[in-house]
């Protein structure tokens, strides 16, 4: 996607990551340290299909070890290469010192178009390519643990789980080995919407500081504004169906592979979803209209724009007619070191992919603490929690009662707090807080320091800060 003048995808990390150093005090030799990437695994392996053996080239990469286990997702797509899986093992890094959770950086990819196969050669592919990462602890409970990422999802996570398992039939953590898993399977409830609701949490935080809110020239809350999303998959599509659904956004734009389609009234997104599931993309939508070009529609006029399909789509191409004053980067690295030097001088604001998109490593965080501990988040406490609100509402009847029935409760009140919290509950809870608590990280470098003018050099500068910290304290 990127223009030949303009950097790699991992050079394009490393320029904004040499960005932020040149505003820390770090000894050099440290810097270059957390900057390169530890390792890069790359297998091939032959699979027998249809009656021949195909070769696939697969990569795990693993940016830094400062913390184990490693964590990154895998990505299926037939462009994937060593310096893609670099650039975003890297971005794990950063985004998992910014948002806390206790893991150094890794990503992995297969070179392949999964819609090329059927669901059983799928499953074969990614039983040997997990066994090819197993055998060499690029898959493992304390040592590197997958989750999904483009062209994955449960599936295979599941299949990743189970492949683990009967490689280490005693390993009674088998399951933390990979997170992003079904319910059924090890996995956590809220694990599938996790990045697209860490988006809209992210946006909601954003929208609680009217300052920042005016630095990107708008006003009020998220109610009405107008978005456009690029890739109605997990993470667009979880994002634009919470937006618009509990925060009265109006999603006018959904850029998908074969096109666009665009409606100022507001598209309704479950339907458009329903319909790329049903017929593959958004051909041949009735209820709105249809863009060929669907990139052209990252340039038009709207409140948010939602990068959430894949890297460098906003490059130095387009960056100049880019006129969305806020954009959250909801995919990894969708806007390239050359243009995040354009829509800077724009005034642009620019949630960077490192905190926008972190939903998702948080809760597989929540999903690996529940496989290591064996017991489901909220199992001890919720009926005990259940019964305490109940003796207070008891009480609080009885005083009702004594006073003549001066007052009641609402049942709309008694139903919500009588409720004790499940998984789904506490997960986004934890969420919110993690989101939240990050911003204001971020939040402090970009206000509190005058050589800090975006949000990205602030993130990156809260990140590599705990990273050196953690370098620091291993005696490096
Ligand atoms: P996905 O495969 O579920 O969805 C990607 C969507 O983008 C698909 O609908 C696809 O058709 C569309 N798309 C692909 N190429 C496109 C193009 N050229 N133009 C427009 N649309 C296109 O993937 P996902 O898991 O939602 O990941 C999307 C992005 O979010 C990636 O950058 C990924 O690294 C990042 N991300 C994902 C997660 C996660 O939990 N899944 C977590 C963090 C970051």
């Amino acid at each position: 996607m990127t223009t030949q003048q303009e950097p790699s995808f991992r050079e394009s990390v490393d320029l904004m990551f040499n960005r932020a150093v040149g505003l820390m005090d770090l000894p050099p030799g440290l810097e270059q340290k957390i900057r390169v990437c530890n390792a890069t695994y790359t297998v091939r392996f032959g699979v027998r299909l249809r009656g021949e053996i195909q070769t696939f080239t697969g990569y795990r990469s693993v940016h830094s070890e400062h913390m184990e286990p490693v964590k990154g997702g895998i990505r299926y797509a037939i462009g994937v290469n060593q310096d893609e899986v670099e650039a975003l093992a890297a971005l794990m890094t950063y985004k998992c010192a910014l948002v806390e959770t206790p893991f150094g950086g890794s990503k992995g990819g297969l070179c392949i178009d999964p819609r090329q196969y059927e669901e059983h050669e799928l499953e074969l592919i990614t039983r040997r390519f997990a066994y090819e990462l197993a055998k060499r602890d690029l898959i493992h409970p304390s040592q590197n643990v997958p989750a999904p990422d483009m062209g994955t999802g449960e599936r295979e996570m599941a299949w990743i789980a189970d492949q683990y398992a009967r490689m280490n039939t005693t390993d009674i953590n088998a399951r933390a080995c990979v997170t992003g898993k079904p319910p059924h399977a090890g996995g956590i409830a809220g694990r599938v919407e996790a990045t697209g609701r860490g988006v809209q949490y992210a946006l909601r935080e954003f929208f609680r500081h009217p300052e920042d809110v005016a630095k990107a020239g708008l006003s009020g809350k998220l109610d009405g504004k107008r978005v456009i999303v690029q890739g109605l998959g997990n993470v667009g599509f979880h994002a634009a169906k919470f937006l618009t659904s509990e925060d009265g956004a109006r999603v006018t734009g959904i850029i998908e592979r074969d096109g666009a389609l665009v409606d100022e009234a507001g598209l309704d997104v479950e339907a458009v979803h329903r319909w790329i599931a049903k017929h593959g993309g958004v051909t041949g939508y009735a209820d709105a209209a249809h863009v060929d070009d669907g990139a052209l529609v990252l340039e038009n006029e709207c409140d948010i724009l939602i990068p959430a399909a894949l890297e460098g789509v906003i490059n130095l191409t387009n960056a100049d007619r880019i006129k969305a004053p806020l954009i959250i980067e909801a995919a990894n690295g969708p806007v390239t070191a050359g243009a995040d030097d354009v829509l800077r001088d724009k005034g642009t604001v620019i949630i960077p992919d490192m905190y926008a998109n972190a939903g998702g490593v948080t809760v597989s965080y929540f999903e690996w603490v529940k496989n290591l501990s064996h017991i489901r988040f909220g199992r001890m406490q919720r009926r005990q929690e259940e019964s305490r609100h109940q003796l207070v509402v008891d009480e609080l009847e009885r005083l009702s009662d004594d006073m003549g029935k001066a007052w009641s409760l609402s049942p709309d009140f008694k139903n919500k707090y009588l409720r004790g919290a499940d998984e789904l509950e506490l997960v986004r809870s934890g969420l919110d807080d993690t989101m939240r608590i990050a911003y204001q990280a971020m939040r402090e470098v970009w206000h509190g320091r005058d050589d800090v003018t975006d949000l990205r050099m602030a993130a990156y500068i809260v990140a590599i800060d705990r990273v050196a910290a953690s370098y620091r304290a291993k005696g490096l």
